[in-house]
């Protein structure tokens, strides 16, 4: 898609006023009440349907139509408005380990980083709490697996398929923090793909003006990981041609939306 002129801040200023003012047909804040279970710990999961989009009194159908075409992107842009928006808890939680290692580093602020680095700047996607998913309308036809081709990269595609075969759920990581023994900065490497290259050499100023190395050790505990799962989907049999063989297609699911396919297999009773 051609984001050549799209401002991606104006779109999240829309994507925050979307989630303020959005109500549903009680009359609720419906994204505003999600907002404040995640403050209070109660969900992850922030979900936003493309069917609220649409009946969204103050509809944009441009910002839609950029949501449904550049939906990985518009993932990012929404997480960024719901930062913006996140309420105080109004509930007691229990602090886990990660919360306890987030008011560390927000006691301590930034003092450690001389700034000499993006990788000493903390990502955001750290200290959140919460995950985005942007759901298709459930109205129309969905696209069966041979009809979705390279163009749909990016986009929000729903599939009608069947699940025949789906891997463990197993950690992936999101934010790698790396503590450098040398000179003691902790240092972020955002992770975008399966694979990951670990860092061995410390970007920080001392260390790079001391022509050094550094000594850098991955901090597991204070990583921020995902839950994963892939899942292969297979054609059903009216959408195969006559003489074809059906098309299978790799789907990876990601933290709240692992462990919800499965399959079952019939057990013979005694
Ligand atoms: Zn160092």
């Amino acid at each position: 898609m051609n984001t050549k002129g799209v401002d991606f801040n104006s779109d999240k200023v829309l994507a925050r006023e979307f989630l303020s003012n959005f109500a549903d047909n009680n009359g609720e804040a419906k994204y505003l009440n999600i907002l404040q279970d995640v403050a209070n710990h109660k969900t992850r999961s922030v979900q936003i349907d493309l069917e609220d989009l649409i009946e969204y009194k103050d509809l944009d159908e441009e910002f839609l139509r950029r949501v449904t075409e550049n939906t990985r992107r518009y993932i990012g842009i929404f997480a960024d408005a719901i930062d913006e928006l996140m309420p105080e808890p109004t509930e007691a939680f229990i602090d886990d380990d990660h919360d306890i290692l987030m008011t560390q580093r927000s006691d301590e602020g930034t003092e450690g980083a001389d700034g000499s680095d993006p990788r000493q700047k903390m990502p955001p996607e750290i200290r959140r709490f919460f995950e985005v998913y942007i759901r298709a309308s459930s109205k129309g036809r969905p696209f069966t697996i041979r009809e979705v081709k390279a163009s749909n990269i990016g986009q929000l595609v729903r599939i009608a398929g069947i699940v025949t075969r789906c891997s463990d759920v197993k950690p992936l990581m999101q934010v790698a923090v790396y503590t450098c023994e040398d000179c003691g900065f902790e240092i972020y490497q955002e992770v975008t793909a399966r694979v990951f290259m670990p860092l061995f050499e410390c970007p920080s100023r001392r260390c790079v003006t001391n022509k050094s190395k550094g000594n850098v050790i991955l901090q597991l505990r204070a990583s921020k990981f995902l839950r994963f799962q892939e899942a292969k989907i297979q054609e059903l049999s009216e959408h195969v041609p006559k003489g074809h063989i059906p098309r299978t297609m790799t789907v990876h699911l990601r933290g709240e939306l692992t462990r919800k396919v499965g399959y079952f297999l019939p057990i013979a009773l005694n």
